[in-house]
């Protein structure tokens, strides 16, 4: 089960509901694009607000949204919605054609995370679509609650993804295609000498959103911390960095697996 922290950080209304940059909205159309034509009927676990239901809907499909929290799911119309938690999923075995979930491995917590990709396989008939970020470092986007001192990643992601385990996440079912999907430069893509002069010598740590809740105090910190001038060293050399590093990365993974 989730712990308490984590609900209360899952129903908070700031989190959902916000405006989805083009890359985000490209990811879910490409989601949706990558749908097996024989498929009849979904679910989507982890739905969130419903970025990808969205476009699933608008590619002609009837999908069932099943989200842990409550204040995600009130932005959805038009499917079916079921609270529940991923990892006791409320259906009986092989229910739905397929079963996506978008950006929700990289934020379970190690309790969950093996219960819900057996849960995903249960429940799904013949195929499972996966998308997580593409071989993410967690530190490029380390946060540090100001009240207790918490550091954590500021899109609340604990783990990474390689090709080998994007390849292997299932027991049964096999990944029939693997893509890296929408190009850009990383936003939040720098090197290991800028991390180590913000983190260890300015023990300084940004992060990417306006607003952003612990997830082990839930304070809520709302301005950008203070910067000194030793992390502004790191700027200068991030600002080189990518004065250089102009190559284009890709942000996501689309896996498609399927019963043989
Ligand atoms: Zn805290």
């Amino acid at each position: 089960m989730l712990i308490k922290a984590e609900r209360t950080l899952y129903e908070n209304p700031k989190m959902w509901g916000k405006t989805r940059s083009e890359t985000v909205l490209e990811r879910a159309r490409l989601t949706a694009k990558a749908v097996p034509s024989d498929v009849h009927t979904i679910l989507e676990v982890g739905s969130g607000d419903g970025l990808v239901i969205k476009s699933l809907r608008k590619a002609g499909h009837d999908p069932v949204a099943l989200d842990i929290s409550q204040s995600a799911l009130q932005y959805i119309q038009g499917s079916k919605l079921i609270q529940a938690t991923a990892s006791q999923l409320p259906f009986p075995s092989n229910s739905f054609d397929l079963v996506l979930a978008c950006e929700l491995l990289e934020h379970l917590p190690i309790s969950l995370y093996l219960d819900v990709l057996d849960e995903i396989e249960r429940v799904a008939k013949r195929n499972i679509i996966i998308t997580v970020p593409y071989q993410e470092k967690l530190e490029w986007n380390y946060a540090r609650c100001p009240a207790c001192g918490c550091i954590f990643n500021g899109s609340y992601h604990v783990r990474s993804f390689g090709e080998r385990d994007m390849k292997f996440l299932f027991k049964k079912i096999e990944c029939i295609n693997l893509k890296g999907i929408v190009k850009l430069p990383h936003p939040d893509r720098t090197i290991s000498l800028e991390l180590f002069i913000r983190h260890r010598l300015a023990r300084e740590y940004l992060y990417s959103g306006p607003s952003i809740t612990c997830p082990v105090c839930l304070s809520t910190v709302d301005k950008r911390p203070k910067r000194n001038r030793i992390g502004w060293i790191a700027s200068v050399v991030r600002y080189f960095y990518r004065m250089i590093y102009r190559k284009k990365t890709l942000l996501w993974y689309l896996a498609v697996y399927g019963k043989q």
